[in-house]
C-alpha cells in the first residue's frame, strides 16, 4: 500500500541517493511535487571518477552528472541546488534551509551524506593540505598536481590509494601515510591489503605503515613538510588527507530521531519516524543476509534504499536486500569486494596474485560463501555476488580448485 500522502515529497541532500530516489519516484509513478534540494552548487553526479578519470583528466564533470540537464525539469522535479537545510521540524512538518522560506513536507527522504573526518593536527589548514569529497575538491586538487610533486597522501583507504594512484600516473611523487598495519583495513582482508600494498609499491609508490602525522610544517603558511609521530619528517608539497568519513546525521539527531553512527532505518529505510526516510551514506540500515545493521558507503547503497523508498512511497513491493558490494580501480587493477568479511571465515584463494588475477573468497564455519575480494576477476566476482545472495554452500576444497567451473557449484 502506498502511504497516505498528498502533499510534498521533499528530499534534503542531492547526492547519488538524493538523485536517484527523486528520478525512481517518478519512474514508479509518483505524479505529487518532488523538491530535491542539496547543499551543493551542482546537480547530482558521480562521485567514484572524482579520485580517478577526474584526477586524471579523462571524463569531465558534465559526463559524471547522474542525470542529463534536463531531466529533472523534464520530470517535474523541482532541483534546487545550494540549498543548506539547517532544522527539521517533525511537529509542523517542514524543513528550514539557511536561506529562503522553510519548506513543508509530506515525506521527508534525508540524503544528506557523509563528511570527511578531520585530521586534528597543527599545520592543517596550511596552504597545500587538502581533501576530496566533492567535484571542487578534485578539481583544485587535479589543478595542483604535476609532474615532480612531492604528495604525501594520509589514510591509506579507497580515497587515499584512488588519489595515490592517479597523481603518480600524473607524474608526482607519493607517500602514502597510515595509521592501521596494513591499508585498506576498513574494509579489506589481510591478503588484500598485502597484495595492494605490494601493486602500489611496484608502481613506485612509498608506503609508511603504522605512522601517525603529528603536525604539518609550513614555510610561510604553504606546506613544506608533514611529521610523524615517530620523528621522522618528510618534505612534500601537498598533502591529501582521506581518512575516511562521518554520516552527516545532526539534522536528524537535532529533530530527536534515533542515530547511532548513522540515522537508524528499517528494511524498508524507514526511520524512527514514520513521515521520515533516511537513504546512503548517511544512515545505518540492517544487512538481512549478515544478521547486523552497517552504514554502508556505497554506491550499490544508495541506490537500493533508494529504491526501498521509492517502492514503499508509490506503494510498490520492496524489493529483498541484496549482497552490499564496492569496487575501485587503482592502477590497472579492478577490485570488486561484495558481502561482508568477517576474522572467523575461512579465506580461500582462487587464481594466482602473480598473475594480477584471482579472488579471495571468505567462507563461514557452516561453509556458507560470506564475502568475496576479486582482483581482476569479474567472473569469479559475479558468482560470488549472486552465490553470498543466496547463502550458497560452497565446500572450499572445490571453490579453491580451478578446473572446478564456479558454475557447477552454483547448481549444486
Ligand atoms: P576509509 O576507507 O575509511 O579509509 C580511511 C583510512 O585512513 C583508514 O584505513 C583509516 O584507518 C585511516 N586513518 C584514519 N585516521 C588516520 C590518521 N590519523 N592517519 C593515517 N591514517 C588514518 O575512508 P576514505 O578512503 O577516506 O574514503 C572516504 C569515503 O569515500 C568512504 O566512504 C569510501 O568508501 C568512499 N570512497 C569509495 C570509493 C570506492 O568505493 N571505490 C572510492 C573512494 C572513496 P582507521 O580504520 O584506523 O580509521
Amino acid at each position: 500500500m502506498a502511504e497516505n500522502l498528498n502533499g510534498q515529497i521533499l528530499i534534503i541532500g542531492a547526492g547519488h541517493a538524493g538523485g536517484s530516489v527523486a528520478a525512481l519516484l517518478r519512474q514508479y509513478g509518483w505524479t505529487g511535487p518532488v523538491l530535491l534540494a542539496g547543499a551543493e552548487s551542482r546537480p547530482p553526479y558521480q562521485r567514484p571518477p572524482l579520485s580517478k578519470g577526474l584526477l586524471l583528466g579523462k571524463v569531465t564533470l558534465q559526463e559524471l552528472q547522474l542525470k542529463p540537464d534536463n531531466f529533472y525539469a523534464e520530470r517535474g522535479i523541482d532541483l534546487a541546488c545550494g540549498r543548506q537545510a539547517i532544522a527539521i521540524d517533525r511537529v509542523a512538518r517542514q524543513v528550514r534551509f539557511e536561506t529562503g522560506e522553510p519548506v513543508n513536507y509530506d515525506h521527508l527522504v534525508i540524503a544528506t551524506g557523509a563528511r570527511l573526518r578531520a585530521l586534528d593536527v597543527p599545520g592543517n589548514a596550511l596552504d597545500g593540505v587538502m581533501s576530496l569529497r566533492t567535484a571542487d575538491d578534485a578539481l583544485k586538487l587535479r589543478a595542483a598536481v604535476r609532474k615532480g610533486l612531492r604528495v604525501a597522501v594520509v589514510g591509506g583507504g579507497f580515497i587515499g590509494l584512488e588519489a595515490a594512484a592517479s597523481a603518480l600516473q600524473a607524474g608526482a611523487e607519493v607517500r602514502v601515510i597510515e595509521r592501521e598495519s596494513r591499508l585498506m583495513a576498513r574494509v579489506a582482508s589481510r591478503e588484500l591489503s598485502e597484495f595492494v600494498a605490494g601493486h602500489a609499491r611496484a608502481h613506485g609508490i612509498t608506503i609508511e605503515m603504522n605512522a601517525s602525522v603529528c603536525r604539518f610544517i609550513g614555510t610561510a603558511g604553504q606546506l613544506a613538510a608533514v611529521e610523524l609521530a615517530d620523528g621522522r619528517v618528510f618534505p612534500c608539497d601537498l598533502a591529501l588527507v582521506g581518512i575516511g568519513v562521518l554520516a552527516q546525521q545532526s539534522l536528524a539527531e537535532s529533530a530527536g530521531l534515533a542515530c547511532e553512527d548513522g540515522i537508524l532505518v528499517d528494511a524498508r529505510a524507514a526511520t524512527s519516524d514514520v513521515r521520515i526516510s533516511a537513504i546512503g551514506d548517511c544512515s545505518r540500515r540492517p544487512v538481512p543476509l549478515f544478521e547486523r545493521s552497517a552504514r554502508l558507503e556505497s554506491v550499490h547503497n544508495a541506490v537500493e534504499q533508494a529504491k526501498q523508498v521509492a517502492a514503499r512511497l508509490c506503494g510498490k513491493p520492496v524489493t529483498a536486500a541484496e549482497a552490499p558490494w564496492t569496487w575501485s580501480d587503482q592502477f590497472d587493477l579492478r577490485l570488486q569486494i561484495a558481502g561482508l568479511i568477517s576474522p572467523t571465515d575461512e579465506v580461500v584463494m582462487r587464481g594466482d596474485p602473480a598473475a594480477g588475477s584471482f579472488a579471495i573468497f571468505h567462507v563461514s564455519q557452516a561453509g556458507v560463501l560470506r564475502a568475496v575480494e576479486a582482483v581482476n576477476a569479474p567472473m569469479d566476482f559475479a558468482f560470488a555476488r549472486m552465490a553470498i545472495g543466496r547463502r550458497l554452500q560452497t565446500p572450499p576444497a572445490r571453490l579453491r580448485d580451478p578446473t572446478v567451473a564456479l558454475k557447477e557449484l552454483a547448481l549444486n
